[in-house]
């Protein structure tokens, strides 16, 4: 729908704690569902990270995230709404067999939390319509984290939906040794911090025009989420006004960050692989 639209250009500038950066963002001028922004905003959420990156390496410190550790793969990966949706896009856009193959490892996984009696606490998070604090997700990342289980978009150790992860799945590096990473809950690993946590600017963004609670999904339950509120995903916005609140969330996280001076190891589980 969007890709034979006319756009509108933008230059959107995020002066962050790290650096400013400025990036050219197409945008459809006619009426589209919040998908069509997603992917648009999560690179410029990468951006905002790339100036951390640039700023803890000139600081003299090293990333040590590399191609093949998926340590973090293990995490409960919070997604928000959006995401969800244009997660769902690209299953079902891909060819046949591959779906089937992801399709198969969700259900697996899904059938895992079952048996682990997680389930349940994970489908209340992703429809819960009660504003959610940070502190209440924390007995149920780590009781996940515990179990260790990978990703179902995981395969050989690598991601396969790379071009698709979830913002959270963009943000996290760590500068402490990777093997440190083997238990995220118990070793101090030192994550780089994150200026613009995209999947809450999302799922902050997507409370204003829907209405409810910033809800955040566990990416486990992510397509069955989409598929029970695809009326909601259906919706449409003209294109500019999407941005602007989108725009909105995304400078009102920053001001916080602002407020808030990175660096600080907080010893919670950081949010999401890379
Ligand atoms: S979506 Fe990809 S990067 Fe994110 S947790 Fe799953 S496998 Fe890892």
């Amino acid at each position: 729908m969007a890709q034979n639209q006319p756009v509108e250009r933008f230059e959107v500038s995020l002066n962050t704690p790290a650096g400013q950066c400025t990036s050219p963002l197409n945008v459809p001028t006619g009426l589209v569902p919040v998908t069509a922004l997603v992917p648009s905003l999560r690179r410029l959420g990468e951006q905002a990270q790339a100036l951390e990156e640039r700023r803890t390496v000139d600081a003299g410190a090293a990333i040590s995230c590399r191609k093949g550790c998926a340590a973090c793969c293990r995490m409960l990966v919070p997604i928000s709404a959006p995401e969800a949706f244009a997660l769902r896009d690209s299953i079902q856009a891909l060819p046949e067999s591959r779906r089937a193959t992801i399709l198969q490892r969700v259900t697996e996984a899904r059938t895992r939390l079952e048996q682990a009696g997680l389930l349940a606490r994970l489908i209340d998070l992703a429809e819960t319509e009660r504003q959610l604090l940070d502190d209440e997700f924390e007995a149920t990342n780590r009781d996940y984290y515990a179990l260790r289980l990978p990703c179902p978009f995981l395969e050989n150790e690598a991601c396969s939906i790379y071009e698709d992860r979830p913002a959270a799945c963009r943000e996290l590096l760590v500068t402490t040794p990777a093997e440190l990473c083997q238990d995220l809950a118990r070793n101090p690993v030192r994550p780089l911090p994150v200026a613009v946590r995209m999947s809450t600017a999302l799922a902050l963004w997507w409370s204003e025009l829907v209405g409810g609670p910033a809800r955040l999904i566990p990416l486990p339950l992510a397509l069955e989420w989409a598929d029970r509120h695809a009326a909601e995903g259906n919706r449409t916005w003209p294109g500019p006004q999407l941005l602007d609140k989108a725009l909105d969330k995304v400078w009102r996280l920053l001001s916080e960050a602002f407020a808030h001076q990175p660096g600080t190891p907080t010893g919670k589980l950081p949010q999401g692989p890379t």
